[in-house]
């Protein structure tokens, strides 16, 4: 009876799960979908907690005490870290809380394979040896519990190195020959995950281990060369590896919910690493081998110089050019995260079609930090979703359009992306704001961008810089506009 109201919890769960990621595809619905999704996975875990039974032995958990800790602590941390972390500090906390998902996922794979090993009279593989039946099925468990551990322990460390460089603590890194050396490793991970299951018996821990502690190195050799505009193909790819791992885990229980979670999470972000690709023009092959432009090809980059020089724009003559513009189109780039200048964007938005002119924003898909930066960025200051249009749309507009203000944006319209086959961004679809009548970019400095490759666009003669930090700028900007009348 207990068990079958906690199948049909599961069931439950699981329709959660796919109501909710319907549902965070829209910013309108986004906030209901995560919540849906997290009342689905509250309802699996305390349903699991009471109802679950041994169906061996008929017995309920325990270590109840353990669980309930574990589970304060972590609602805890989780709690307090959503509610403090930054806005451009968003991705770094994806990756580390995928890192966290793919550690589970590695830590139930060594605590079955430990259960495995005391339970059986015999070495693991001399039992593997016996009956056809009980071989094979012995078998698929260890297969299932080495995948569950490569792949979780892969997005572990992966995603910490990823946490490391998307906060900055760490560089990124190339031993040469990278792919080489990734493939070797991946056929050495193999050799030995072979040997736990089909060795003659001796040393059947040892492997396993080696196998564990040789998943956790490729993860950070995976993800260490990888740099310049790359990252957040990563950061999806790492994110699908810990649903698969987690899918494992609901394999190895014969758990329903965890393994629908897991094919989901698996799924969704196979998917969205698959768009992301597109929009940066990687082959998937490419990342997965660890070979994709990179911080070195960049700092080559930061050398070469463009001829001519740049042109200033005051506030007040940004502010006529806009006002009486008849077309305008804002291009939010990471800096507009950076300076928190969202409202202000929008205030200057308002007024300007409060003026007449036609305002829309061009979102790059991988403007910011991670993907949907911008999106959850402008939907916080309410900018009516209709307003945002992606790249493929707005890019034909931009030949009929008066002003350009590009916010705190710089790779995102850097052209070297199409004329510079040395740089790394080269082959990454850009915003084509060049093809408009006036370009005004508004930035600190001349510094470069996550790239750290130099933009040729402020160069050009129809781009005037607007320097300063974005919300004090637009604010100046704003009030140049009122002045106006
Ligand atoms: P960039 O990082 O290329 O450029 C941002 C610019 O903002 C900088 O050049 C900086 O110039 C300026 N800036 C910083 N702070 C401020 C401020 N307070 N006010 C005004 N300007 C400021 O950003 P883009 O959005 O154009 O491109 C995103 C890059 O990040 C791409 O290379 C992308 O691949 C990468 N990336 C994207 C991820 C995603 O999923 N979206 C994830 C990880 C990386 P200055 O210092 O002179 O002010």
């Amino acid at each position: 009876m207990e068990n079958n109201i906690l199948q049909l919890i599961y069931l439950l769960a699981s329709i959660t799960f796919i109501v909710g990621l319907k549902f965070l595809g829209n910013p309108a619905t986004a906030r209901k979908g995560n919540l849906i999704a997290a009342f689905g996975m509250g309802i699996a875990i305390f349903g699991t907690i009471f109802l679950y039974k041994n169906p061996e032995n008929g017995a309920g958990l325990h270590n109840l005490i353990f669980i309930f800790a574990a589970l304060a602590i972590g609602t805890v941390l989780g709690f307090i870290a959503a509610k403090k972390v930054q806005m451009t500090a968003m991705p770094e906390m994806v990756s580390l809380f995928n890192g966290m998902g793919g550690a589970c996922a590695m830590l139930i794979s060594i605590i079955e394979f430990q259960h495995l090993s005391h339970s059986l009279s015999e070495p693991m593989a001399a039992a593997m040896a016996l009956a056809p039946g009980f071989s094979s099925a012995l078998t698929g468990k260890v297969l299932i519990i080495l995948a569950g551990m490569v792949i979780g322990s892969v997005s572990f460390s992966g995603s910490m190195v990823a946490w490391g460089k998307l906060s900055g603590k760490v560089k990124d890194k190339s031993l040469g020959q990278q792919q080489f050396i990734n493939i070797g490793l991946l056929l050495v991970i193999f050799a030995f995950a072979y040997l736990v299951i089909g060795g003659n018996g001796e040393n059947t821990a040892l492997f396993f281990y080696l196998v564990l502690a040789l998943s956790l190195l490729y993860g950070i050799l995976f993800v260490l060369p990888i740099g310049g505009a790359d990252m957040p193909v990563v950061i999806s790819l790492l994110n699908s590896f810990t649903g698969v791992a987690a899918a494992f885990g609901g394999f190895l229980y014969d758990n329903k919910v965890m393994l629908v979670g897991g094919i989901l999470v698996g799924s969704a972000g196979t998917l969205l690493t698959i768009v992301m690709c597109k929009a940066m023009n990687r082959s998937l092959l490419n990342v997965l081998i660890g070979n994709f432009g990179g911080g070195a090809k960049g700092e080559a980059a930061t050398s070469s110089s463009f001829e001519g020089s740049t042109k200033e724009v005051t506030a007040s003559d940004a502010a006529i050019l806009m006002r009486y513009a008849k077309k305008v189109i804002i291009v939010p780039g990471y800096g507009l995260a950076v300076a928190q200048a969202q409202h202000v964007v929008h205030d200057l938005e308002l007024l300007l079609e409060a003026e007449g002119v036609e305002v829309k924003y061009a979102i790059h898909p991988v403007a910011g930090r991670m993907p949907g930066h911008m999106n959850v960025l402008l939907a916080e200051s309410n900018v009516s979703y209709d307003k945002l249009l992606e790249m493929e749309e707005i890019n034909p507009e931009f030949a009929t359009t008066d002003v350009v203000l590009v916010v705190g944006a710089n790779d995102v319209v850097n052209p070297a992306a199409k004329t510079d086959p040395n740089s790394p961004i080269y082959g990454m679809p850009i915003l084509d704001v060049e093809n408009a009548a006036n370009v005004i970019v508004n930035k600190r400095s001349m510094k470069a961008g996550y790239a750290g490759i130099e933009n040729e666009l402020f160069f050009k003669p129809k781009t005037s810089m607007l320097f300063g930090d974005a919300k004090k700028a637009l604010t100046e900007l704003v009030n140049e506009i009122k002045a106006l009348g």
